[in-house]
Parts: C-alpha cells; sequence; structure tokens
C-alpha cells in the first residue's frame, strides 16, 4: 500500500546499534497505523507481565498513512508501550511536528529497546543514527533542553524530550515536544526515563508517495473547506478547548474540589473570555487546519494552552479560580515533564484528605502557592512530593480515602463528573489506558448537545461503543481530536492515500479489531470486569449543586451499562474476550 514507507527503525539502546526492518503490512492492512498497528506490535513483543519500567519494555513511535500529507488534523504522533502507571497497554497521541520527521526521515515507526548504559539521546537525520551522551542534559527541564538542542540542530529538526519527572520515573510524567505538547498520560514520560533516553532529536528530508495525489488534493481543499474551516468547527481556533469551561458548568460537570460537586460560582476568572484577554498568539501542529494553540501570558505565567482539563483540573478541582495560577501551573507541568491531569488529580484528593482530617498532606483546597511549590518537590520525589507522585489509587491503598481517589485502573480521571454524564463514567471505566476521555467522549451528546438523556442507563454500552469505533479509527489513521469527520471521510481520504479500496464498513471492522487487542493486551496482564469501574463517590454519592443535583450513577444502572457494552463487542459477562475472537486477531 502507498502512504506507508514500508520502514521500521529498529533501536537498540543496550548496545547502541539499529537497524531497520520492512513495516509488517499484513497488520498495517488490518490495524493502519498509530494506535492500532502500534499496539499490535507492542501486544506481539512485549513478554507478558513485563515491567513497564524494565529495558524489556519497549517503547514505540509509529505514524500512520496519512503522516506528512496535507490531510487536515493529521500531524499527530502516535507512543505506544506499556504504562508504568496502571500496568495496561499505554497509546498517547502527541501534537507538533515529529510525526512528519519521522515520515521524511523515512520511517513508518520507530522502536526503542532496551537501556543506555548511562543520560544519552539519539539524534536521527534521515538514516544517519547518533547516539550522543546527555549528561549535561540530564536534570534540566524540558524547555530548556529543547531550547539547547534546537540551537544546535536548527529549526527543522524537531525534539522529543523527557523533563526531571520522566528521569525520575514518575507514574505520571510525560514526554514533551514543540514545547508545549505532551504524550501526557499513563507515565509514558517514565518509559523513556527507565531507558535513560533524555531526548529524540529528527530531521527529515524525504518525501511521503500516496496512490492519487491529484485527487487526494482536491478531496482535501474538499475537506477543508465544507467540513473543517467551518462555522461550526472555527471555535477550535478561536477559542479552543476552554471553551468547554461553560459548557461543562453550565452542564453540571465541571468537577469542584476534587469531585465533591460540580459548577464554581466563580468560573468566568478562568473561561474563554479570560484566556482570550490575555492571548499573545497562536500556533498549530504539522498539518492542520485548524491551529487550535492559544498563546496565554499573565504576569511572568506563560503558555500554549491551558487546555480545558488543565484549567478545570489545576482550577475548580483544587478550589482555585486564579487563572495566573493555572497558567503557571501549566508551565511549570510541562516544563518538569508532568501530566497536568495527574499531577492535578494528586494535589486535589490530597487537599481533601487534608480538610477531612484523614492525612496531612500540608495543602488544602484554595492554597495557590504550594499548588505550583508542590510541582517541584513531585518531581523531585523530595518530601510530601514522593506521596503526590505516586498516583490516587497507590495514595488511597497507603492513606486512606478510597472513595476520594478519583481514578480508573489507576489513571487520574479527566475533568468531567460522570454524574452528570453517565456514559462517560462508562467511557471511563472500560477505557483501555484507564481513566480517560479520549477513547470515548459521551459528553459531548449527553451533555453540550444535549441530544441524549444524560441520567439513564437506557442504550449508553452502544453509545459508548459506537463512540470507541470511531475514536479508534481517528487514533489509528493518525487525526487530531478535533477532526470530527465520519468513517466514510476517513475511508475516502485512506483509500486516495494507499490506493486500496476502503470502506465504511472496512473501517468499522478495523476499529472493532484495535479495540479487541488492546482489550487482549490488558487480559493477559490480569484485567477484567473487576477493573472496569468507577470510584463508589460516582455510585454512592450525589451531587449537591448544578444542573445534575441529586444524580448519582446506581450501581445497578452502571452494571447495566457496563453488560451492554461487553454485549455489543462480543466479551463475556466477565468482560473477557472470547477465545473465538483472540483467534481472529
Ligand atoms: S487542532 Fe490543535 S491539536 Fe489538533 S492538529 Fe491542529 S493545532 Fe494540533
Amino acid at each position: 500500500m502507498l502512504g506507508y514507507q514500508n520502514k521500521v527503525l529498529r533501536i537498540n539502546l543496550d548496545n547502541k546499534t539499529y537497524s531497520t526492518e520492512p513495516l509488517n503490512m499484513d497488520w498495517a492492512e488490518k490495524y493502519i497505523g498509530g494506535k492500532g498497528l502500534g499496539i499490535k506490535y507492542i501486544y506481539e513483543e512485549l513478554t507478558p507481565g513485563v515491567d513497564p519500567l524494565s529495558p524489556d519494555n519497549k517503547l514505540m513511535f509509529m505514524t500512520g498513512p496519512l503522516t506528512g500529507t496535507p490531510a487536515p488534523c493529521s500531524g499527530k504522533l502516535a507512543i505506544i508501550s506499556k504504562s508504568p502507571a496502571t500496568g495496561t497497554i499505554l497509546d498517547c497521541s502527541i501534537g507538533g511536528h515529529s510525526a512528519i520527521k519521522v515520515k521524511y526521515a523515512g520511517y513508518d515507526a520507530i522502536m526503542f529497546e532496551g537501556k543506555l548504559d548511562q543520560p544519552g539521546y539519539i539524534s536521527i537525520e534521515d538514516d544517519k543514527i547518533q547516539f550522543i551522551d546527555a549528561s549535561d542534559l540530564w536534570g534540566k527541564g524540558s524547555h530548556e533542553t529543547e531550547g539547547i538542542l534546537a540551537d544546535k540542530y536548527g529549526t527543522d529538526t524537531t525534539i522529543l524530550s523527557i523533563g526531571p519527572a520522566g528521569e525520575n520515573l514518575l507514574p505520571i510524567s510525560c514526554i514533551n515536544s514543540d514545547y508545549y505538547r505532551q504524550a501526557g498520560r499513563g507515565g509514558i514520560g517514565a518509559v523513556m526515563g527507565s531507558k535513560n533516553l533524555k531526548a529524540v532529536t529528527i530531521k527529515g528530508t524525504g518525501a511521503v508517495t500516496v496512490d492519487d495525489s491529484k485527487k487526494m488534493v482536491r478531496k482535501i481543499a474538499e475537506i477543508l473547506r465544507e467540513d473543517t474551516t467551518t462555522e461550526d468547527n472555527i471555535w477550535a481556533y478561536t477559542d479552543g478547548t476552554p471553551g468547554l469551561v461553560e459548557a461543562c458548568n453550565d452542564g453540571g460537570i465541571l468537577p469542584y474540589k476534587n469531585f465533591s460537586d460540580t459548577t464554581d460560582v466563580k468560573w468566568e476568572s478562568y473561561n474563554s473570555e479570560s484566556i482570550q484577554a490575555n492571548k499573545h498568539g497562536k500556533k498549530g501542529c504539522g498539518s492542520c487546519g485548524l491551529g487550535c494553540g492559544n498563546f496565554t501570558k499573565i504576569g511572568d505565567a506563560i503558555c500554549e494552552g491551558p487546555e480545558y482539563e488543565t484549567i478545570a483540573g489545576a482550577g475548580p478541582n483544587c478550589g482555585i479560580s486564579d487563572l495566573e495560577t493555572i497558567v503557571k501551573f501549566n508551565q511549570v507541568c510541562d516544563d518538569l515533564g508532568m501530566d497536568t491531569i495527574s499531577a492535578s488529580g494528586a494535589l486535589s484528593y490530597a487537599m481533601e484528605m487534608t480538610e477531612k482530617g484523614i492525612h496531612d498532606f500540608g495543602i488544602t483546597f484554595g492554597d495557590k502557592e504550594k499548588l505550583i511549590d508542590y510541582l517541584y518537590l513531585m518531581a523531585k520525589k523530595e518530601g510530601v512530593g514522593a506521596d503526590l507522585v505516586m498516583g490516587v489509587k497507590a495514595m488511597a491503598a497507603k492513606y486512606g480515602g478510597e472513595d476520594m481517589a478519583m481514578h480508573s485502573k489507576g489513571l487520574e480521571f479527566p475533568l468531567y463528573d460522570p454524574r452528570g454524564s453517565w456514559a462517560m463514567g462508562l467511557a471511563y471505566a472500560v477505557s483501555d489506558r484507564g481513566g480517560c476521555h479520549m477513547r470515548s467522549y459521551p459528553a459531548a451528546e449527553e451533555v453540550y448537545a444535549a441530544s441524549i438523556p444524560p441520567y439513564t442507563a437506557e442504550g449508553k454500552g452502544k453509545l459508548v461503543y459506537d463512540l470507541a469505533i470511531y475514536n479508534a479509527v481517528k487514533f489509528s489513521l493518525i487525526f487530531c481530536d478535533f477532526w470530527a469527520l465520519g468513517l466514510d471521510r476517513m475511508a475516502e481520504v485512506m483509500t486516495l492515500a494507499t490506493g486500496k479500496q476502503f470502506s465504511e464498513e472496512d473501517m468499522n471492522q478495523i476499529a472493532e479489531r484495535v479495540i479487541h487487542l488492546a482489550r487482549a493486551f490488558n487480559q493477559r496482564e490480569g484485567f477484567d470486569r473487576k477493573d472496569d469501574t468507577v470510584p463508589k463517590r460516582i455510585l454512592n454519592e450525589v451531587l449537591k449543586s448544578g444542573a445534575a443535583a441529586g444524580q448519582k450513577i446506581p450501581v445497578g444502572d452502571f452494571n447495566k451499562m457496563l453488560d451492554e457494552y461487553y454485549e455489543v463487542l462480543g466479551w463475556s459477562k466477565e468482560g473477557k474476550v472470547p477465545d473465538s475472537i483472540l483467534s481472529q486477531l
């Protein structure tokens, strides 16, 4: 198939060697690229039960057949491994320009194996691969690291790096690129840190060949005109995700003080208008028709963003409404290489535990100075920071307050209270990498569009399945989450790029395969129905205020949603993928 480079670069860090091999095109036909194909490689190559922080875990950068083409929103890189935070499969996607450089350097994917004997980084310039000492970079923040390497290699080189959080193997660490873009969740930065790999620099001077470039360019122009830069979509450019603050507050799903309630009377302090008033520029990823990045600067606090999750996590969920603190939180987390969702989740849990007198973490809701100070302690695992970076599941196991530990499978919740969007609760519970909103995002239907009643279990298993199918294709092709077109459009573009006919039904089948395979990986690691759950707070405590006041997800309804989800996928009552499906994978 065209669109691919038909080459995987395999880098052995143990003995500082590398080799190339053809991309497995049988797998590419079945799993496309990105999330799907990356999971297939990791599933096949990892020994079950492998320690995610051992040299035997692998780290894979994966592109897709559209990477490097002008298809709108196609510039993201998938990074796949086994998660140190959850022990599940882990795939993240990172914006910026790294995916395009990987492809232009001549590769579909790069697999990192083993461990460097001392801190180093890898320089990739087309087929020239160098292993370079990074002892002078080790300990530095991602921003400084990227600046030093950009000075050395120039602006046509893209850089992926980790900060101190990844070096110190924190399960809440991320990989950074383009200064403010992250592969954020599941501790993917710690996998890189465990390999003593501080950074990867990539320069590519090649190109991508598609099957019918003229038709493809015409199709892309049509998509841009009719579907991407439209009135309905332009909010992504003008407001970006901060626009969700108002929608979530109005809909009763904006978490407040560690999900103890929803809605915040001070929401206008950190809504989209407030961010627009402090906007200092725009930035987008490669091959993007939208360019959602907003630079915000208040005082000496500056970041690209903040995105909704960071605003809600460091803001109302920590009892804070000061936008400068939120921007600073974003800036510091990015530099230290920490996931803003998990870091704010750990801090809000610590605040509630302290206020309720269960364990004194020395921080309470609204303490904006300590919110920032604690990040530095966390990155270095110093004092109370050493506890906070364990993640809320491990903190609750050590100090109690399990009902207040907002996570699924050990991954801290994104910032949508499921009691106001029941299907969101199911989406968190069944997500392949733990509590995550990127596998299925039913809040859009249940709350923003209000097209489906939110407080019922009826049809929610099927709803979460349908959305998961859509996202599995989106992240395998790899489109940005802002790609809002249907499977039919994805099949059309895929056909024009590869020269192989793909239908909407084919895309549907590929997505099911990806979902089954991710589940099979987790099943092999011992996960089943008992792990597909949400904290008791969501099932037992009703919300006190806001549009969803009086709501919880009753246990019976939660189980009904879960049963339906398993049934649609053909899994057993215990959530197991049957042998008949496993053998087809
Ligand atoms: S919409 Fe935003 S996140 Fe998505 S590709 Fe464009 S700039 Fe990147």
